[in-house]
């Protein structure tokens, strides 16, 4: 019901059922209706069923948004299979819509921890990678010197730290 009052452009599911009442139209036909398109979309799409990653997520709404986008089923499923074993990526629920509007905060993907950053401070000698100038640890944020999409890893070599004002300079760019 969420999913059809969005593809309506109505905010909650109680509008969607108002506006049904307006318009005398029997909802439960044109809902089912729907459905059945949001899981043909989805069966055609990523026809590889895999009932832990896939259920529950809002997939009406992924096909309001994404179904007239031009996707390779047979792409798709390299590509999730290739996800599913990256060890950078810690939320495999994600992948789909990832893979739909391709924003990586869906992957939750790994971010560095404190022996990491320590050890990155330390051989920067708490420069700063961005601006050259000195900041307490407390101060700065681990970076990845090449990204996750080129194929950098979350390990010590791969990071290097920043201050706040460069990192957030870095992450809008
Ligand atoms: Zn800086």
């Amino acid at each position: 019901m969420k999913w059809i009052a969005d593809r309506n452009g109505l905010t909650s599911p109680e509008l969607y059922m108002d506006a049904q009442k307006r318009n005398h139209t029997p909802d439960a036909a044109e809902l089912w209706k729907y459905f059945e398109a949001v899981f043909a979309w989805v069966n055609e799409i990523f026809s590889n069923f895999r009932p832990k990653l896939m259920k529950g997520l809002a997939w009406g709404i992924f096909y309001n948004k994404h179904k007239d986008d031009a996707l390779n089923p047979a792409d798709l499923e390299e590509k999730i299979k290739w996800l599913i074993l990256d060890k950078e990526v810690t939320n495999r629920r994600g992948i789909y819509e990832y893979l739909l509007d391709g924003e990586e905060k869906h992957l939750s993907l790994r971010t560095f921890d404190d022996d990491q950053k320590q050890e990155a401070y330390d051989r920067q000698a708490g420069i700063c990678a961005g601006c050259g100038k000195h900041f307490e640890i407390k101060e700065m944020e681990g970076d990845h010197i090449t990204a996750w999409s080129a194929g950098g890893k979350t390990t010590s070599e791969n990071c290097q730290m920043l201050c706040k004002a460069c990192n957030r300079r870095k992450g809008s760019r």
